[in-house]
């Protein structure tokens, strides 16, 4: 349990109305929404030592929110103390500690609590959940909110075994090792490592960054708020107005994922003229271009890593890592770059739960039921997985607003079906295969002519291809359809 946060025990009930995975922004929403609706018989595991899920496990130095922090915040509690127009992650850790203590979430916690495999016992209509200490709690509904990056996800490069150096994962960093005057090597370049490369630059005697594939970069637009502007945030018409603006300003960012369309020409014509403005030499420049459409991968915002990578003590190296061995690493050319560290920024496997073995109906397990190709009913319900919601589940992903707005949406319909089992005095409700293949089928079609279907490789498909991260429309068409759940694509029993 975390010293910071003293988090209260309380007397375990024999079965919780709710068990809930996590306490990272969705976890905790849920908590909050079941507190609202007069639900307190429910318990937020995590296994961690702190609140606050992707906040708390990515301290690596430049952690920032990359959507505007206004918009990144929950929609009934609006912060108006957000120190810049993109917080820094102490700040959200913070933000979420508060919301945590304020909605009284904190006697339902239990930290340093891991999951590890939960079955559904049809005949209790009960969720059995087994936690690495050998207990067992039972519950009628189960929040899968374990967030899809929240897994680091390390290389698979020859070698790396045999690597004496120090060696860790972006968000697992190590504060214990200061990189001051240190040989470095970062291999990744995307949304963590664009940010982790120009504060570390300075520190280290050399800094190589690895890149597989180039992103597009587009400016940020960063701004601290003066006191004024905090006090005007404190008024509540003004920080709606400021909301619902940016609201639609990330909702257009959407149409720039259209892959022939006006906005995408704007879109990438801003990148490109970022990209020339920033990078003078033409081969630097040549490797940083991307080669597919823009919004393929998700987009950054970085003003200050094009001009680290020019630096004297920085080198991009673009050639494809072989090896490392010993004490470096080795490219494809031969060449070899000893370094005394290496950070793997090299992103999460987003497998969605199949760390943990979820067992539903008849024993059937979720990774068969997937097959490596995870799926739900609107991204939040499985077929034979009764009473089982998902939350950031499959095909929920954004690339162009802010993940809380389809957490929000989530919760509410999970709430929505939690009470409809209870006003019918049913003891489950589960999807219809039908209803999810169908959601499916529509959802597939609509992106396999999308951007995202281009020849890119990112965390939104699988090894094989298939689109499972990302949500193809704006954030209010998923907002619609998940308002009213329609309990006709459900069975209840
Ligand atoms: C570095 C980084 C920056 C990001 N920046 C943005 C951004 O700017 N804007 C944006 O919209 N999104 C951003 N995201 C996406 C971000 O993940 C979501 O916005 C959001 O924080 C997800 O919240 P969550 O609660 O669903 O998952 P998480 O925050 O990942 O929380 C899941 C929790 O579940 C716990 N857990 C997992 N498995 C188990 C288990 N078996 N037992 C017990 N506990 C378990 C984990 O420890 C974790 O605390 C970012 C992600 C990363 C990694």
């Amino acid at each position: 349990m975390s010293n910071e946060h003293p988090v209260l025990e309380q007397a375990a009930p024999e079965i919780y109305r709710a068990v809930i995975l996590g306490t990272g922004v969705s976890g905790l929403c849920m908590g909050r929404a079941l507190r609202k609706a007069g639900i307190t018989s429910f318990l937020i595991i995590e296994k961690s030592a702190g609140i606050g899920g992707t906040w708390w496990d990515n301290t690596y130095p430049g952690a920032e929110c990359d959507v505007r922090s206004h918009l990144y915040s929950y929609s009934f509690d609006l912060n108006p103390d957000w120190s810049q127009a993109y917080a820094p992650q102490p700040e959200i850790r913070e933000y979420l500690v508060r919301f945590a203590t304020k909605f009284d979430l904190l006697p339902h916690i239990r930290l340093n609590a891991a999951l590890t495999s939960a079955s559904f016992d049809a005949g209790q209509g009960l969720w059995l959940l087994q936690l690495e200490n050998g207990e067992q709690l039972k519950a009628s509904f189960f929040i899968c909110s374990a967030g899809p990056l929240s897994e680091p996800r390390y290389p698979d490069i020859p070698g790396m075994d045999t690597y004496e150096g120090r060696l860790f994962h972006s968000a697992r960093w190590d504060h214990d090792y200061p990189l001051n005057g240190k040989r470095v090597a970062v291999i990744g370049t995307a949304a963590s490592a664009v940010q982790i490369v120009p504060r570390i630059a300075p520190l280290a005697a050399r800094l190589y960054v690895c890149q597989r594939s180039p992103n597009w970069i587009i400016p940020r637009l960063n701004h601290v708020y003066a006191p004024w502007e905090k006090a005007l945030f404190r008024l509540k018409p003004i920080a709606k107005t400021n909301r619902f603006l940016l609201y639609w300003l990330h909702e257009m960012n959407r149409l720039s994922f259209n892959p022939s369309g006006f906005m995408a020409r704007i879109g990438r014509g801003l990148a490109e003229w970022h990209l020339r403005r920033q990078v003078i030499d033409p081969r630097l420049r040549g490797a940083l271009r991307p080669s597919y459409p823009f919004g393929c991968k998700r987009v950054l915002l970085s003003n200050d890593y094009y001009p680290t990578l020019m630096r004297s003590n920085v080198e991009l190296i673009d050639t494809p890592i072989d090896r490392i061995d010993r004490n470096g690493i080795v490219t494809r050319d031969g060449q070899k770059r000893e370094v005394d560290v290496i950070i793997c920024a090299t992103g999460f496997n987003v497998k969605h739960m199949l760390s943990v073995e979820i067992r539903g109906l008849q024993g059937y397990r979720l990774n068969e039921a997937w097959a490596g190709e995870p799926k739900a009913y609107q991204g939040v319900t499985v077929a034979s997985f009764p009473n089982l919601f998902i939350l950031l589940g499959p095909n929920t992903g954004q690339g162009h607003t802010s993940a809380i707005l389809f957490i929000e949406a989530q919760v509410n319909y999970a709430l929505k079906c939690i009470q409809e089992v209870a006003r019918q005095r049913k003891r489950f409700l589960s999807v219809k295969p039908e209803a999810m293949n169908r959601y499916n089928e529509e959802l597939q079609k609509t992106l396999s002519t999308s951007v995202w279907a281009a020849g890119c490789r990112s965390w939104y498909k699988t090894e094989s291809g298939k689109i499972i991260g990302i949500y193809p429309g704006f954030s209010f068409q998923y907002a619609k359809q998940l308002r009213e759940p329609r309990f006709e694509d459900y069975v209840m029993c």
